[in-house]
């Protein structure tokens, strides 16, 4: 677990300023989403916390400590991506086990670890499958499972969702909630849908045009005029 703190973060691309003096003070253990139309900055702040993106200005810091320069496989964080991509040629329990194995953990450990992993995403007795013998809704709890195995500090998630259909969006925002609270991660969450920030934010960070417009609960936003 980790409080995270985006302090002034800036990122400019020539004349383009995609996020423009970005603060946010994220709890340990706290569901942030950061909410806004197509092109407000949310990509670009996400992976900047994640280190893919260097800010042109300001500090990311991870429990007080600034991470500016440690490179995204020293964070410790978990990235779940719009296409779940599981590697095809792989079992899900090979797929669960792939960053562990990454890390070289010891084989006794990873098994116990992904035996614990398709339990949480309830997929007891589904590691021997081929991704392709499971559904979409399967697919993506296996993908989830793979970014929890190695037990990172912060869950980083990028529009989950958008390539699902209604029914698996309504069945996985809930899964993700549900795992993000027992595993009681720092998550923060990007979406351009106002109902599914709505449905498992703790805060929504509301962005235009890269700048942050408001934070707070549902209920915060709804009274703000
Ligand atoms: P969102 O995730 O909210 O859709 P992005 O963070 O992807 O927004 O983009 C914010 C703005 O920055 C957009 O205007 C986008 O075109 C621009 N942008 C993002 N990445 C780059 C890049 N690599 N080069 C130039 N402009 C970029
Ligand atoms: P996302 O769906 O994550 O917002 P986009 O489809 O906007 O991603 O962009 C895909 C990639 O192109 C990203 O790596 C982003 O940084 C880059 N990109 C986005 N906008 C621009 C731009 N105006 N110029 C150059 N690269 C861009």
């Amino acid at each position: 677990m980790a409080r995270v703190e985006l302090v002034e973060v800036t990122k400019r691309y020539g004349q383009t300023i995609a996020v423009d003096h970005v603060s946010l003070d994220i709890a340990e253990g706290e569901f942030v989403t950061l909410l806004g139309p197509s092109g407000c900055g949310k990509t670009t702040t996400l992976r900047i916390v994640a280190g893919l993106i260097e800010p042109t200005e300001g500090e990311i810091r991870f429990d007080g400590q600034v991470v500016n320069h440690v490179p995204p496989h020293r964070r410790n964080i978990g990235f779940v991506f719009q296409s779940h991509a599981l590697f095809p040629h792989l079992t899900v329990a090979e797929n669960i086990a792939f960053g562990l194995k990454i890390k070289r953990r010891p084989k006794a450990e990873v098994q116990r670890r992904v035996e614990e992993m398709l339990e949480l995403v309830n997929l007891q007795g589904f590691g021997s499958r081929m991704p392709s013998q499971l559904s979409g809704g399967q697919q993506q709890r296996v993908a989830l499972a793979r970014v929890l195995a190695t037990d990172p500090r912060v869950l980083l998630f990028d529009e989950p969702l958008s390539a699902l259909d209604r029914n698996l969006r309504d069945q996985l925002k809930y899964s993700i909630l549900e795992l993000q609270r027992r595993t009681r991660k720092t998550a923060i969450y990007v979406t351009h849908d106002q109902s599914e920030a709505f449905a498992i934010s703790d805060r929504i960070c509301v962005m235009n045009a890269g700048r942050v417009e408001q934070v707070g609960t549902q209920l915060d936003i709804y009274l703000r005029p």
